[in-house]
């Protein structure tokens, strides 16, 4: 960002206190730290936790994780049961913090949960989101999720640390 989103000035930088140096608005007199948005990612497990749920979105043929953005006001934890209520049906139980990492092509932090939901049920399915779901092992899930992406090192990262 090299221009205040507010007054249009270009910005400079200044010492932020337990910040380091920040983009700053001389004309507004604040501080402009830069802009991302952030997103939730889900490892959603099956009551026994035995087995993992990957979809298929937009047309798409790749196993992802469900995932969405997180509304302002709402913190993480929140937007996780959100999500997955919302696109497979299902209420999560337990959430636990994985990983996380930028993605630089949408600028979103995303954030990775681990979950457990109380149902294995897939009927409650948002099919404008979701064209395909599917329930599979641990083995069979780290060979069936889409390759080099950024849901595949969440998945591995989580079965890896098991
Ligand atoms: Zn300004």
């Amino acid at each position: 960002m090299k221009y205040c989103y507010e007054c249009g000035t270009k910005l400079t930088s200044k010492e932020c206190d337990g910040e380091g140096i920040i983009p700053y608005c001389e004309k507004c007199q604040t501080f402009r730290f830069p802009f991302f948005s952030a997103a939730v990612s889900m490892i959603v497990q099956n009551p026994s936790k035995d087995k993992i749920l990957l979809i298929q979105q937009y047309g798409k043929k790749n196993n992802v994780l469900v995932a969405g953005y997180i509304n302002k006001g709402e913190n993480a934890e929140e937007a996780v049961v959100r999500e997955v209520k919302e696109e497979i049906g299902l209420n999560v139980t337990v959430h636990d913090f994985n990983k996380s990492e930028y993605f630089k092509n949408t600028n979103t932090l995303m954030i990775n949960f681990s979950c457990v939901v109380d149902n294995e049920s897939l009927d409650g399915i948002d099919k404008k989101e979701v064209d395909k779901a599917e329930w599979f092992s641990f083995e069979e899930a780290r060979k069936k999720i889409m390759p080099n992406s950024l849901a595949e090192r969440f998945l591995l990262n989580f079965l890896d640390g098991k």
